[in-house]
């Protein structure tokens, strides 16, 4: 069950920043290969536009990362998508965690598909804008300024686990937060040689899939 999104009019009507705008996107995402209904849905929904600046509003629905401040960037709509259907293929989580909140696009992304989320980011000012963007929207979304590499720990174990920015390596602290049967979504990988992988908890074993190239911010340690 899908919660109620609080649109704003502009977000209903025609124009740059209209429904109209959010379909044409959804369909070039299935031009593309997302099948998924329920995340073509989700981001038919939700205004990606409240999530960055307004200067920049009228390219929020161009499939392409834009900046939002202090070197970051929201994802590329079709990574979003294609991350989200990654994530919950094998059935739909409840507990999950974000690392990386930036905007917030993709926290919202998951929260409108009814999952309980749990978002991480070290920057407080960009964790300040994406509070009010979920408070703006009616979002229930527990959010958290700290290194997320360590995960949550109060809250884990998470049945899928999303990370938005790029490691050398996996963080063994989150692949502990996983819940059996649960799957972790990551780009790992130093500079342009990153990957996107799918861990899986099964059997008392981790299974791995590539899901292939991707490029993502750094994951960084430290707080600011
Ligand atoms: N999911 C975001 C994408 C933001 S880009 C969105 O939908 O907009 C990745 C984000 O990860 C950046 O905001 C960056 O500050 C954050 N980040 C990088 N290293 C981090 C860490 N160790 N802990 C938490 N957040 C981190």
């Amino acid at each position: 069950m899908m919660p109620k999104l609080t649109l704003q009019p502009a977000a209903r009507g025609l124009g740059m920043t209209g429904q109209r705008a959010r379909d044409r996107l959804v369909q070039r995402l299935r031009e593309q290969g997302i099948r998924d209904e329920r995340v073509l849905l989700a981001m038919a929904t939700l205004p990606r536009h409240q999530f960055i600046d307004e200067a920049l509003a009228s390219r929020a629905y161009e499939d392409t990362a834009l900046p939002i401040g202090r070197g970051q960037t929201i994802s590329q709509p079709w990574v979003v998508a294609r991350m989200t259907e990654a994530l919950i293929e094998h059935g739909l989580p409840r507990q999950v965690l974000e690392v990386g909140t930036g905007s917030g696009y993709q926290a919202a992304v998951l929260a409108t598909l009814g999952l309980q989320v749990h978002t991480v980011e070290r920057i407080e000012e960009l964790l300040r804008d994406a509070r009010r963007r979920f408070r703006q929207l009616g979002l229930d979304i527990r959010s958290r300024h700290d290194d997320g590499r360590l995960g949550w720990a109060e809250h884990a174990p998470f049945d899928a686990i999303l990370v938005t920015a790029g490691g050398a390596a996996l963080e063994p602290a989150l692949l502990g937060q996983l819940a059996e049967g649960g799957s972790l979504v990551a780009p790992v990988g130093a500079g342009t040689g990153q990957r996107l992988l799918r861990l899986r908890r099964v059997e008392g074993g981790i299974s791995e899939q590539d899901l292939g190239a991707v490029v993502f911010v750094p994951l960084l340690a430290g707080l600011c």
